[in-house]
């Protein structure tokens, strides 16, 4: 295959992904593949000569679109939203196509340039001051991972980037247990150990109790240990917690301590006003992390990283070798100095795209229609007779269960799923079973988000 080639199979693929978005509610939400089943279908070694494009598409079209669950469905309500605009899809298809490597300024110009102005959009579209940067990594826990190996350099003194951690005092990280497990492997691979973060009590709205906060870092200094920094919660993954982000920061502060504040799924919402309540004082924090490929609509991947000042993030980070200098431009931005890993995508251009085609008021229309039909449809779950209602809506998220218990709860789930008109998953919350719902498609609609409480409901029926 060449370049020439790639002209008529492109469009043909452009051809088939039209087709198969237009076809989506045909199809079961989730995947019905058995484990197995499609590395059954493949040959076990590779062929020694080149095969046609035609049989490699035929084979493409014959075992892969069966065998996905279909992340773009307008009725996929299960963990969080990995939205791709059309608008998005096409600047990836772009990227693809000119394939470069973003890893310095030199390597990628534009890249580098619109990245920049990028992060400042949405730095506007979500109201923080002026004076954050940032960049884009591939996903959430990069960004986590890059902000706690800041704190815990920041608080050696950045004796750990060379010396190691050894005979050290123990570093403590905080958090709420709301928070989500990649703050658990952050504190794993930064050396600090998971033992190591604190899970920080909270009260009945899930939130961190800012005075329990105050004591244990206090606890913790007269041990010995050694306060590295706070990561707070915007939307937890299992309920959409949030933490009272200004009350928290202002003890990490009066404590000396860094602050990153995790938002990777509700920072989306917060380029509507009337949404940003729920994370108040969040401009006092350090770092903050949101994937607008999550609930925006940038295909994934997509992380942007907020930092109040990213000289701390760089130095612990970046590392100049003689064959990664940019002859006499040293001062430049090279944005492989402020996560871990070197080569990095051209990921700007799918927000150039998304927030031009669409407006940041086509975007904000989308997560307004998706919050209020949230409400809607978890008044009409709770009006079925044997549902309850076990956290309330925190934007678009919300859980129910079953009041005669987590047996039938979870059999109700997988009869959902097995159903194929809607996909939901679950989680634990308060030591019972429930069933989450998020309410997030891009393009979805009323109808496909009530289409929760029917299926909901005529399965029950069947029972
Ligand atoms: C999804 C999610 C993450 C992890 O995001 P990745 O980009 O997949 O690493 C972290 N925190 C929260 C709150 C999330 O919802």
């Amino acid at each position: 295959m060449d370049h020439e080639a790639l002209r008529g199979w492109s469009k043909r693929a452009a051809d088939w992904i039209a087709d198969y978005h237009a076809g989506l509610r045909d199809r079961p939400v989730r995947a019905r593949a058995l484990p197995g089943e499609t590395a059954a279908l493949l040959p076990g070694s590779p062929p020694d000569a080149p095969e046609p494009v035609e049989a490699i598409f035929a084979d493409f079209e014959r075992i892969v679109p069966d065998a996905m669950t279909h992340w773009q469905h307008p009725r996929f309500f299960a963990y969080f939203p990995a939205n791709a605009a059309p608008a998005s899809m096409l600047a990836e298809q772009l990227v693809n196509g000119m394939a470069a490597q973003a890893m310095l300024w030199q390597t990628a110009p534009a890249a580098t340039e619109i990245e920049t102005v990028m992060v400042g959009w949405l730095r506007q579209a979500l109201g923080l001051p002026d004076r954050f940067t940032g960049t884009i990594h591939d996903s959430a826990t990069t960004a986590t991972l890059s902000a706690v190996l800041t704190m815990r350099e920041a608080a050696l003194g950045w004796a750990g980037l060379t010396a190691g951690l050894s005979g050290l005092p123990r570093l403590r990280l905080y958090a709420s247990a709301e928070t989500h497990s990649s703050i658990d492997k952050a504190a794993r691979i930064a050396g600090i150990g998971q033992d190591n973060l604190v899970k920080v009590p909270t009260d009945a709205t899930l939130s961190m109790k800012p005075g329990a906060l105050a004591g244990a870092i206090a606890a913790d200094r007269d041990a010995g240990h050694l306060p590295a920094g706070v990561i707070l919660c915007a939307g937890g993954t299992s309920v959409g917690a949030f933490d009272r982000i200004g009350d928290c920061i202002a003890v990490a502060k009066s404590a000396g301590l860094p602050v990153h504040v995790d938002a990777a799924w509700a920072g989306s919402a917060m380029i509507c006003p009337e949404f940003r309540w729920l994370w108040s004082g969040v401009e006092g924090a350090d770092s903050i992390v949101f994937n607008p490929h999550k609930w925006l609509g940038a295909q994934f991947d997509c992380a942007v990283q907020f930092l109040a000042d990213p000289g701390p993030q760089v130095r612990t980070l970046g590392l100049r070798p003689a064959y990664l200098e940019t002859a006499g431009r040293e001062e430049i931005t090279n944005f492989n100095e402020w996560t871990v890993p070197l080569g990095r995508r051209f990921r700007a251009l799918k927000l150039w795209f998304l927030i031009r085609a669409y407006g940041l008021d086509g975007l904000r229309g989308r997560i307004r229609n998706h919050v209020a039909w949230a409400g809607e449809l978890r008044d009409a779950l709770a009006a079925l007779p044997g549902v309850e209602i076990v956290t309330e809506p925190a934007l678009s998220l919300f859980s129910f269960r079953l009041a005669a218990g987590d047996r039938p709860t979870e059999d109700l789930l997988s009869r959902i799923n097995d159903d194929g008109r809607i996909y939901l998953t679950q989680t634990r919350h308060a030591g019972r079973y429930a069933i989450r719902v998020q309410v997030g498609p891009f393009d979805c609609t009323r109808d496909d988000v009530m289409a929760v409480a029917e299926v909901v409901a005529d399965l029950m029926r069947r029972d």
